[in-house]
């Protein structure tokens, strides 16, 4: 047996492409794969053969007890593991942060210092994207964050990073971070990311 480590090629089928309108160009793989934090995950990937269109996503396979975890973070925990699904919110109250799952997010294993550079290069965004117009009491914000997060990171402020997740599949891996399981109520407030169409009774 060459398998040792069990990787099985995807299947592949063909489908009609959704852009171009090709017969059969479409190649659709799916591929199960079993991810440390996050359990199995379907990816599932679309390559175009004719006109080079690609997708992928990534679905959830396991569905766990909605959870919050709470952590003080500082310089110490900088290296703190922190599993984030594509279903999570992630944020730091006393920096007035949150960020909530979209469509389009994805699942990553990153540590606190990697959150916190992902929120600065955020903020550096929405900066730029205002430009010159920008309001002064939103640059100042901003850079007020920007500044925060130095401070955390150097070691100088300590503050509560907060993840929960309605799906469970999320983690802040670290022996001082709180593990609540949310009510029912408390999940459903939470957005998921994935699009719900609301029915109207009348
Ligand atoms: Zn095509």
């Amino acid at each position: 047996m060459f398998d040792e480590n069990n990787l099985k090629e995807p299947e592949v089928m063909l489908s009609d492409c959704p852009v171009c309108g090709s017969k059969k160009t479409l190649e659709v793989k799916n591929i199960t794969e079993n991810i440390p934090y996050f359990g199995d995950i379907l990816e599932t990937s679309v390559y175009c053969t004719n006109c080079g269109y690609q997708e992928s996503d990534n679905i959830s396979l396991e569905q766990n007890d909605p959870s919050r975890y709470t952590l003080t973070i500082s310089g110490d925990k900088l290296s703190t593991r922190v599993a984030k699904s594509q279903t999570a919110t992630i944020s730091i109250p006393e920096l007035g942060i949150k960020v909530e799952p979209g469509p389009k997010s994805q699942g990553y294993v990153s540590n606190v210092e990697g959150i916190l550079s992902r929120f600065e290069e955020a903020v550096i965004r929405a900066i730029r994207l205002e430009g010159e117009n920008i309001d002064e009491d939103v640059r100042e914000n901003a850079l007020n964050i920007i500044e925060l997060i130095t401070n955390i990171k150097m070691g100088e402020l300590e503050t509560v990073m907060i993840l929960e997740d309605p799906f469970g599949n999320s983690v802040i891996d670290d022996e001082d971070a709180t593990r609540e399981t949310l009510t029912p109520e408390e999940a459903s407030l939470l957005k998921t990311g994935f699009t719900t169409i609301d029915q109207e009774e009348d």
